[in-house]
């Protein structure tokens, strides 16, 4: 049920009867969830481990200084690949701890929209003020091709941003149907993808935010911003909901 605001006495009991009726379980404790919980977690254990990660990140690829030190910005990877991206900046909310990964994957998979927009409420705070540091001036959700939007029947990343509030313009497309990324290894992805991305709007000297759900080798993210910025963009960041690691 949603949380907060005031809640009537009827919708109250339709959804103590819910809980009654289609008993869940939190994903982390095990503990009944009734009432007041975040769909798949109860309170506590959504708090506690849909956390925002504070420690200081890799300012080219976001990775965690501490796990992989190199200089004291820039982590060991980068540096002794020294690959670069066409995106200016990324950031996220947190790593990839077994309680984010599974509500996306219920989100995505399980097709349970409630549970992307807790997600948005869970971000809003840190995407906002991501937004206002890098000042960013649109907001673009990683699309899904036609095929696969046909398939789910919404885009994961637009549903998250609406959970959070925060408006955004679709202007991209993507164009082809790739093999999915993930089944490919790092160094092949960044072929895999080049040119299925298209720009449908104007972006001629703005400042454009990529939002995604999970950054992983970040190539999904990199075409984006390549073609963001043959388009004109002035700078491109990427936020995503979680990092792997
Ligand atoms: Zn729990
Ligand atoms: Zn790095």
């Amino acid at each position: 049920m949603e949380r907060g605001g005031k809640v009537s006495a009827g919708k109250l009991l339709k959804s103590i009867f819910l809980d009654l009726l289609f008993p869940e379980y939190c994903v982390a404790c095990g503990s009944f969830l009734i009432l007041d919980h975040r769909y798949i977690a109860c309170n506590e254990c959504w708090e506690s481990y849909f956390r925002e990660f504070k420690d200081k990140k890799c300012l080219i690829c976001g990775y965690p200084l501490r796990l992989k030190p190199g200089l004291e910005t820039v982590c060991r990877e980068c540096l002794e690949s020294g690959r670069t991206f066409y995106f200016d900046g990324v950031n996220y909310f947190g790593v990839y701890s077994e309680l984010i990964e599974l509500s996306i994957k219920a989100l995505k998979f399980e097709k349970r929209l409630p549970v992307g927009w807790e997600i948005g409420r869970t971000i809003e705070n840190h995407l906002r003020s991501y937004i206002r540091e890098i000042d960013a001036e649109i907001v673009v959700p990683v699309p899904l091709h036609p095929e696969e939007l046909k398939e789910r029947g919404f885009n994961q990343c637009e549903e998250i941003l609406k959970g959070a509030g925060i408006s955004f313009f679709s202007l991209v497309e993507k164009v082809y149907n790739t093999e999915k990324q993930s089944s490919l290894p790092a160094n092949r992805r960044r072929e895999n993808i080049k040119g299925i991305f298209r720009v449908t709007g104007n972006v001629k000297s703005k400042r454009v935010l990529i939002f995604d759900d999970v950054f992983t080798t970040g190539s999904t993210a990199n075409e984006i911003a390549r073609e963001l910025k043959g388009k004109g963009a002035s700078k491109v960041f990427v936020y995503t909901v979680a990092r792997s690691i």
